[in-house]
């Protein structure tokens, strides 16, 4: 069944149709999506340029209920969303289930966010003059997502677009477009005025393109990869645009001396594998302090050989498969990289025999790697981790620092002056403690430092400074006799 374009509140067929391939067996074709032309493109723009003055004004009670009735949907399909979600982008039904949910309460947090005052007042250095800061909506808001969170990041981003009263054009993955249209289903069905909300799916190079050139989308937000995070940020810059830009990590997870052993390598076996290690959190440098190295890696050796790698859909699953063919391309890659650059390939990296065809591949571990290893530098985006040997504190956090990048960072240790240390020191956006790398809470902020982000950050209510512009207004105060 071909799914359709959502644009100006009609369900619109494509140009074109991509075909959605299950990654845990190729066989099974999930659906056929439509591909959006140029045209539908524009039309999809159109309609929320026309639909923003309505909408930019309508009451913050409408917001509400609209944001809220799309969470609570989400929140009572989580299972049947999570399925698809698995299905197609090959994380387990847990995993998948759970990221459901958390949709569910992003859209259930913005609803709250509508009702927050849109202005402040401040004392003015002049007498009798009002000062106010009004908080205004941003426009036509474009929203690219990757297809990694093909339910989170939309969510993250589409509730406090629609919550601060500006209108979308969203434009998915085109490997997760099942889980972008459920949800795009969910949000047509629930009171939007015609155009407020649109959906075209296809191709970045195209559609992706199509939005971000456009001189009516006044803002893109933006998740996926750096280099393409980049070229998007100068278009949208040139043309006089607003760009929030979340893109790719290398994330440290640095490993004291004094660390607990288990929760150690509970938080780099969940860190660096978990999602098949497809999370721009993923810890991918593991930098573990010498007096600890050996140990280190017998028991999480241990643990990865006890790994159940299989259909995401099966309950017996740990790993999924790996999302795509290219995917996995880029995988095995990085595998040859690492041994061609003399790293130790201790344990995985070979593909799993299974009796389904699909991207399985056993996580690996490098060891004896140093920090300019392009296995180190690059980020693979796939269940490779590489552990970098350090003989003090001091360089593992020189080591962990070493990146273009800086979106997630941990640390596992007993001691409250190290931790305290590593959370000052360390450049990222975002800091674990005995924790894997990662960023749940949808109530604070996701960001990341260097070339991971750019912009204001995404979730909680810091990501109003994206969604909304200030417009200061000194009113003076009318005389007496022409205020009545
Ligand atoms: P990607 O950059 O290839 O694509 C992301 C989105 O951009 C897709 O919808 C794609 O179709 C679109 N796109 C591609 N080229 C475009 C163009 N020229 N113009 C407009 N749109 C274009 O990334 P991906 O492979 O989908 O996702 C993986 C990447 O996302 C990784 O680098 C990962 O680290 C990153 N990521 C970052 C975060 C974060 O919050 N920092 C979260 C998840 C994923």
């Amino acid at each position: 069944m071909l799914r359709n374009n959502f644009i100006a509140g009609e369900w619109v067929r494509g140009d074109d149709g991509i075909e959605n391939v299950n990654p845990s067996d190729t066989r099974d074709i999930i659906d056929l999506y439509a591909v959006a032309g140029a045209k539908q493109v524009k039309d999809a723009i159109d309609a929320a340029a026309s639909a923003l003055p309505a909408w930019s004004l309508c009451s913050p009670l409408k917001r509400f209920d609209v944001l809220d009735t799309i969470g609570t949907e989400i929140i009572s399909r989580q299972k049947e969303l999570g399925d698809c979600l698995a299905r197609e982008e090959g994380k387990t039904l847990d995993e998948a289930t759970a990221e459901a949910a958390r949709a569910g309460h992003l859209f259930k947090f913005f609803a709250t966010e509508a009702y927050r005052s849109n202005s402040e007042g401040y004392e003015s250095i002049r007498q009798s003059v009002e000062l106010s800061v009004r908080r205004e909506p941003l426009g036509v808001v474009g929203v690219i997502t990757p297809w990694n969170f093909p339910l989170a990041i939309p969510a993250w981003k589409i509730a406090p677009a629609l919550a601060y009263g500006n209108t979308v054009v969203f434009k998915p993955a085109e490997l997760v477009s099942g889980s972008a249209w459920l949800l795009a289903e969910i949000i047509s069905r629930a009171g939007l005025p015609e155009g407020v909300f649109n959906l075209v799916m296809g191709r970045g190079s195209d559609v992706g393109q199509g939005i971000v050139s456009s001189s009516k989308v006044t803002g893109v937000t933006f998740t996926g990869s750096t280099p393409v995070g980049k070229s998007i940020g100068s278009t949208v810059f040139d043309r006089g645009g607003r760009v929030q830009l979340e893109m790719g990590g290398k994330n440290p997870l640095v490993i004291c001396g004094d660390a607990d052993i288990d929760v150690a390598v509970d938080c780099a076996l969940k860190g660096s594998f978990f999602s098949t290690g497809q999370r721009c959190t993923a810890s991918s440098r593991l930098i573990v302090e010498e007096s600890i190295h050996e140990e280190f890696i017998d028991k999480l050796v241990d643990r990865m050989s006890s790994l159940r790698i299989g259909d995401a859909r099966s309950p017996e699953t740990d790993i999924g498969p790996v999302a795509s063919e290219a995917q996995l391309e880029v995988d095995l890659k990085y595998l040859k990289i690492g041994d061609e650059e003399g790293a130790v390939r201790r344990f995985g990296g070979d593909l799993v025999q299974s009796d389904k065809p699909g991207y399985y591949l056993f996580p690996a571990l490098f060891t004896e790697t140093t920090n300019t290893m392009r296995i180190n530098r690059e980020e693979i985006f796939g269940p490779i981790a590489a552990v970098v040997r350090v003989s003090s504190f001091d360089e593992a956090i020189e080591v962990a620092n070493d990146a273009e990048v800086g979106l997630s960072a941990g640390v596992v240790s007993t001691s409250p002056a190290r931790i305290k240390e590593f959370v000052r020191r360390i450049e990222a956006g975002m800091a674990q403690v005995n924790l894997p790398t990662a960023g749940m809470d949808f109530h604070a902020p996701f960001t990341g430092r260097k070339s991971s982000s750019f912009g204001p950050p995404e979730k909680g209510s810091y990501c109003r400074e994206f969604f909304t512009q200030a417009k200061v207004v000194h009113e003076a105060e009318l005389p007496a006799i022409n205020a009545v």
